[in-house]
């Protein structure tokens, strides 16, 4: 069952009681493509921890506001983090109440706490540890942080 916490006006913190996990929630319908907030840093970081979101090889950063970080993965994600131009932004249509999702490893070159997924999407990678653990031919589905898709670029190149 899930509860509502807060409400920052264009989303809203929820709880998920069984498994006490946040989630964050959509006050509004959204277009593809379309703005839904811009995001801000509470600090750059050089060590990475589960909550921080990866800019360059060292360099992570906290999310502001800090709701933002109730934005649970998932392999068929429907928002993406413009690290360009700090914007949060719809990838497909979002209904109101929807749960607001992002891939990973789309920021995320290597994860401190790799999970098992278990967003039962079709498509579900089921193992997410960051982006360097997963084929470029699945990762050029995704829309990627430049940081991401340049390390991916590197990779063929060693290969
Ligand atoms: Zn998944």
């Amino acid at each position: 069952m899930e509860i509502i916490v807060e409400n920052h006006d264009f989303v809203s913190t929820w709880k998920d009681i069984d498994s006490d996990q946040f989630l964050l929630k959509s006050n509004n319908e959204y277009q593809k493509a379309e703005k839904i907030t811009t995001f801000g840093s509470r600090g750059i970081f050089e060590i990475p921890t589960y909550l921080t979101v990866q800019l360059d090889e060292n360099q992570h950063f906290l999310l502001k506001p800090i709701f933002l970080q109730y934005i649970n993965h998932s392999c068929d994600p429907n928002v993406y983090f413009d690290l360009e131009k700090n914007e949060l932004i719809a990838i497909k249509h979002i209904e109101i109440n929807e749960e607001l999702t992002f891939f990973y490893p789309s920021t995320e070159w290597e994860m401190t706490q790799p999970f098992d997924c278990h967003c039962e999407t079709s498509i579900c990678l089921k193992s997410i540890k960051g982006a360097k653990y997963i084929a470029s031919g699945i990762l050029t589905n995704y829309k990627l942080s430049s940081f991401i898709e340049n390390k991916t670029k590197e990779l063929i190149l060693t290969l």
